[in-house]
């Protein structure tokens, strides 16, 4: 049997699926192929700017069924059947081994907190994905995509002309005739190394292991930072939990239907054993008030393990295909960088389609390529600097900064209306900030600390969320800090004003 479509997708996780959404509704013809959906998908942390990134998408692709998507409170009142975690910020706890969790270590805070959102009715979410994907295919179908499940590509002939691809299904073998593919397969990069390219290593990030699954009577931490509940930003769990470890570090995600996603980000040289069970056990045995969060709990899945090598693609695109930023390297998950980074890939190559019906030019792909490395590789940058200090509260805390400066820098712009066009990935793209932190996190590197005075140097300029002050571990997202800083967006106060408004920033939490 032979088909024809303008663009195939191979891979229907949230990004293939959202891409084949965003083209049909443009009037491309979109065939989505899947090989079959796990039950258990990871990925489910969003951010501000992913949620930004997603509400600009459904506006400028004319998508309003997406918008109840990027905020948590009319995720719930819209779509109560869809789980969803609330994520009100980002939480960390710092542990010692063999000792219980305590709110000081050497002196500085065992514990950090930042804010994302003022409110819970703005509040990011956890994407319970196995029911996200779902959604995002359900209505790529209900738009008019074709949808082959399950069928994998074992053939793929592309040239400037288009592709030929070899579509293995139940029914047999069907050749599909596009004119442009994209690769969202994700880590599978199935078509990339179809064909014949290889990820290269880069210096930033170590050779990790994740292990991981989704619990049940997974307790909450909320109450060890009782004593000091007067200076909560919000609930401390209701937020993207990671504890940091000697080893590594451990994510807890707890979504509204009583499911929890667990698991370890590990070095893979400080591994205590092969087997994701054994190693799960062995490793939470080192951090009593750990441990004690998870013992009465029980994964649903057995655990899994995979091995996340510091490498990257070199080569993204080229005439007739592309493949997805979420296939082009694995970062660590410790900022929840994929997703926004996938939605911004997805954005720009349906922009790309829809403008040259399919047919995008070289140069155009080239500078899909060269933009999407470049965040990458900063990115990739700072979660290994990160990673350098992850189990030293004070540096990581400072370090951890250079990330929330920039992100909440691009998140008010953006929600003032001062981006034109597709916006960039935290500060990426601004080189006065790329060169401060690229010096900033040399010497982190070289194995030696920026002085805070130094880091607070660099952010000032763009801090607009009070990062610059110290506030003993606790960053609550507030209007005040906004407003002080409207000079740095630039922009007046009565704008800043509006523009938080307009936003839902200002409304009171119900
Ligand atoms: C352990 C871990 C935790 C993470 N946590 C976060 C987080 O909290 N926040 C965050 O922002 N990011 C996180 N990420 C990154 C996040 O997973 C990715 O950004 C996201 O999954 C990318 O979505 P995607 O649709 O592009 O790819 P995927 O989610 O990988 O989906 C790929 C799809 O392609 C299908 N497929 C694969 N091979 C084939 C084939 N040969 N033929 C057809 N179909 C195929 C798969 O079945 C799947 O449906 C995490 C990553 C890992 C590894």
């Amino acid at each position: 049997m032979k088909d024809r479509c303008d663009v195939a997708i191979l891979g229907a996780g949230f990004g293939g699926a959202l891409l084949a959404l965003m083209l049909q509704r443009q009037g491309l013809s979109i065939t989505l192929i899947e090989k079959g959906r796990p039950r258990f998908a990871i990925g489910e942390s969003s951010t501000p700017l992913a949620n930004l990134y997603l509400e600009q998408i459904a506006r400028t692709f004319e998508l309003p069924e997406l918008l109840p998507l990027t905020k948590y409170g009319r995720w719930k009142t819209t779509h109560p059947e869809l789980p969803v975690g609330k994520k009100r910020g980002f939480t960390f706890f710092w542990h010692r081994p063999g000792h219980r969790w305590s709110p000081d270590l050497d002196g500085h805070p065992a514990y950090l907190l930042v804010a994302a959102s003022p409110h819970d009715a703005i509040a990011d979410t956890h994407w319970y994905r196995p029911a996200f994907d779902s959604y995002l295919t359900a209505l790529a179908l209900r738009a008019g995509v074709r949808y082959l499940e399950p069928a994998r590509p074992v053939t793929a002939d592309v040239d400037a002309g288009g592709v030929q691809l070899g579509i293995a299904t139940p029914d047999g073998t069907r050749t599909l005739t596009a004119r442009f593919v994209v690769d969202a397969t994700g880590p599978t990069a199935w078509l990339v190394r179809h064909l014949g390219y290889r990820p290269e290593p880069h210096p930033y990030l170590p050779e990790r292991v994740a292990v991981f699954a989704h619990f049940r009577n997974v307790a909450r931490a909320d109450a060890w930072l009782n004593a000091r509940r007067d200076r909560w930003p919000y609930l401390p769990d209701e937020a993207a939990v990671h504890h940091l470890l000697e080893e590594g570090w451990a994510w807890v995600l707890h979504f509204d239907h009583g499911i929890t996603s667990a698991g370890l980000s590990l070095w893979a040289d400080r591994l205590p054993a092969r087997d994701p069970a054994a190693c799960w056990h062995l490793i939470l045995a080192r951090y009593p008030s750990l441990q004690a969060l998870f013992a009465r709990s029980a994964p649903l899945y057995p655990l899994r393990m995979i091995p996340e090598r510091p490498t990257l693609f070199r080569k993204l695109a080229a005439p007739g295909w592309a493949l997805l930023p979420s296939g082009a390297g694995v970062l660590d998950p410790l900022l929840s960088t994929g997703n926004p980074l996938t939605l911004l890939g997805v954005w720009r190559l349906a922009a790309l389609l829809v403008r040259h019906r399919a047919e995008p030019p070289a140069e155009a792909l080239q500078h899909y390529q060269q933009q999407t490395l470049h965040e990458l590789k900063h990115t990739a940058r700072l979660l290994g600097a990160l990673w350098r200090v992850l189990h030293q509260p004070a540096p990581f805390t400072l370090i951890s900064k250079l990330y929330f400066a920039a992100a909440s820098f691009r998140e008010t712009r953006i929600r003032l209306g001062r981006e034109s066009g597709i916006p960039g990935f935290l500060l990426t793209d601004h080189p006065t900030f790329c060169r401060l932190q690229e010096r900033l996190l040399q010497r982190v590197e070289q194995g030696l600390l920026p002085s805070p005075d130094a880091v607070r140097a660099a952010l000032e300029p763009f801090d607009v969320a009070g990062l610059c002050a110290d506030r003993d571990g606790f960053y609550p997202a507030r209007a005040e800090d906004v407003l002080e800083a409207c000079h740095k967006i630039p922009a007046s106060r009565e704008e800043v004003w509006r523009g938080l408004q307009q936003s839902g920033f200002l409304l009171a939490p119900a």
